[in-house]
């Protein structure tokens, strides 16, 4: 279920990824965009192949499918670069923006899937279409960072990791009132991953030393965009699993080659 005014996004086909959800205005970082609805069934109980991934993992004794004939939050494709964010909230999953969110910028979560057992190969069924620079290749994440963010989801959710909302089979209702938006500046989970817009010019700064993780991510999640200190000739693209993302500017990262993109697609992994 959405929870902002219609006339701030559209639903539309995207070339690989089949539905997505587009801003149709900017969006104020913070902002509660919806919230994931569906029945409520037990963890990891969806058929991929049948339901597709609108399955979202809610505490740790449920798990959320969505109906693909409703709309909803869960037409949000992942993205390795995601501007928006789930938020654990008595029982249920909200969808914010994690940082600014222009207008025409597709909406975007990363599903961290639990990574396959062997770490160094991937799955072909998960393969990352997100076009971003900063792609891995695949909707997975690391399993050590997956238990760290873990951690994280169970301080949130407090009482709710380890109770239902309602029986399984059961609709997950809409709660009788929301949040606007989520602040900022208590939230670890809110630290973990941002990312600044790649489709926009980086906003310009005079700072003669790189600013700490508290303010580089306080000006990333205010403008939405990548942060450049031109006097340090560096650009700050975001912030992954906690570790800053930059690139100084007579170097030459390419991080599209050394992204695990090829291996990722090289090999096949059931799970
Ligand atoms: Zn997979
Ligand atoms: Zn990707």
């Amino acid at each position: 279920m959405f929870l902002i005014p219609s006339s701030w996004y559209t639903v539309k086909k995207t070339e690989k990824k089949g539905r997505g959800v587009f801003a149709t205005r900017a969006i104020e970082a913070g902002t509660v965009i919806g919230d994931y609805l569906g029945t409520l069934i037990k963890p990891d109980s969806a058929d991929e192949k049948k339901h597709g991934l609108y399955d979202m993992a809610g505490g740790k004794k449920y798990d959320i499918l969505a109906d693909p004939a409703i709309e909803g939050i869960h037409f949000v494709n992942h993205s390795c670069a995601n501007n928006c964010d789930i938020y654990p909230y008595q029982g249920h999953m909200l969808l914010f923006a994690l940082r600014k969110i222009f207008k025409g910028e597709e909406l975007s979560l990363g599903y961290w899937m639990y990574a396959p057992y062997d770490t160094e190969t991937t799955c072909d069924m998960h393969a990352c279409y997100c076009g971003s620079e900063l792609c891995t290749g695949t909707m997975h994440h690391a399993a050590m960072n997956f238990d760290l963010w873990e951690k994280l989801v169970k301080k949130e959710f407090g009482q709710w990791y380890h109770k239902i909302p309602g029986k399984y089979g059961d609709r997950l209702l809409p709660l009788p009132a929301y949040p606007a938006s989520i602040r900022d500046d208590k939230k670890k989970i809110y630290d973990y991953n941002l990312f600044g817009a790649a489709t926009k010019f980086p906003e310009k700064y005079k700072d003669a030393t790189l600013p700490t993780m508290t303010e580089l991510r306080k000006r990333i999640r205010k403008t939405g965009r990548r942060l450049s200190f031109p006097s340090l000739k560096i650009t700050v693209y975001g912030i992954r699993d906690g570790i800053l993302l930059a690139k100084r500017a007579h170097e030459h990262i390419r991080l599209s080659q050394t992204s695990p993109r090829r291996r990722a697609t090289l090999s096949k992994v059931q799970c």
